[in-house]
């Protein structure tokens, strides 16, 4: 049985991947088909400390991951699929393999939400997206909306600013809650128009995104936007789907944390790091200090 199942490779995986190991916790990190975490669709991070002229999002994941190879983190591409309480630890199985270990550190991160509206799910991939950085090369001199209030809304729509030749923002209140740094680079933008008081109700188009219908949240009536493209920036879901149950999670579905320690779950042995078990602050540099926190409260329960 092994010592320390880290399943994510984020910010907060690949920092319990780093203090694990140099704890000599021989620890495994599953890093998913696709490593790197939500930092591998951004362009640049401007504020992680340390990088003060900032660093691209998959520059410094490959850091991080090369740091927690350094001090022999063992990393598998394989996804978890499944773990189940066993006599003395937990089984993992990765679809590829099966993996007894005796403690687990949960950083499966958050994935992007989606309207659920119609058009949406079918123009997928064909000018529908819920990643500027991924997909806006495609829009150049085209028209695109974001929808959206938040950090992640600024984010893209100032992104797609290289691209399209206008950006339209359409948010369902009248203020953002995006940090004040964001807000004003997006509302000096002269390319950028906000849609106050407006959700996207419908997605049309054949092949590719033609137009879609707004709602007007004040008075209800509706009307319809010729665009090209619609990139959905309205927050994200936890990855907890695999767990099935088995640790307690909150209102809101992230994993419940801060039973014994900052970093413990409902199940002795299991802890959680970064987005998976974070609502609230959802930072880069968050979720590498919870992983310290975690692979720190992992050491010690192995220990006890
Ligand atoms: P967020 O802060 O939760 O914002 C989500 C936005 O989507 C809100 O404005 C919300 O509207 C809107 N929304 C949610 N569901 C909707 C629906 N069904 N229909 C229409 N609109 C909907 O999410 P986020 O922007 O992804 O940011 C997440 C966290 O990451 C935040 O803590 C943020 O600060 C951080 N972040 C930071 C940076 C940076 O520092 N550069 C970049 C990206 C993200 P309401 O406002 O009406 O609720």
């Amino acid at each position: 049985m092994h010592n320390l199942a880290i399943i994510g490779s984020g910010p907060a995986g690949y920092t319990s991947g780093i203090y694990a190991s140099r704890a000599s916790l021989e620890p495994i990190l599953f890093e998913g088909l696709e490593s790197g975490g939500q930092l591998m669709l951004t362009t640049d991070v401007e504020n992680y400390p340390g990088f003060d002229s900032g660093i691209m999002g998959p520059d410094l994941m490959q850091i991080f991951k090369q740091q927690a190879e350094r001090f022999g983190t063992e990393i598998k591409t394989e996804t978890i699929n499944k773990i189940e309480k066993i006599d003395g630890g937990f089984r993992l199985e990765s679809g590829k393999d099966t993996y007894e270990f005796k403690s687990v550190i949960i950083s499966s991160g958050a994935s992007a939400k989606w309207l659920n509206v119609k058009g949406e799910k079918e123009l997928q991939g064909h000018g529908v997206s819920a990643c500027a950085t991924c997909d806006g090369f495609f829009f150049k001199e085209k028209k695109v909306i974001v929808v959206g209030g938040g950090d992640s809304a600024m984010e893209e729509a100032l992104f797609l600013t290289k691209f399209a030749t206008k950006v339209y923002i359409v948010h369902r209140r009248d203020s953002f809650r995006a940090s004040k740094i964001m807000q004003d680079r997006v509302l000096n933008n002269e390319k950028i128009e906000v849609l106050w008081n407006k959700e996207l109700i419908e997605i049309h188009g054949n092949q590719s995104v033609e137009s879609v219908s707004l709602k007007d949240t004040l008075n209800d009536s509706s009307s319809k936007l010729n665009i090209d493209g619609v990139f959905m920036a309205i927050g994200h879901t936890p990855n907890v789907s695999f767990l099935d149950n088995l640790v307690d999670l909150d209102e809101k579905g992230y994993i419940k944390t801060g039973f014994t320690t900052d970093t413990s779950t409902s199940v002795p042995g299991i802890f959680a790091a970064g987005d998976v078990a974070d609502s609230v602050y959802r930072q880069a540099v968050t979720a590498a200090g919870t992983g310290c926190q975690a692979a720190i409260d992992a050491e010690r329960w192995l220990d006890h």
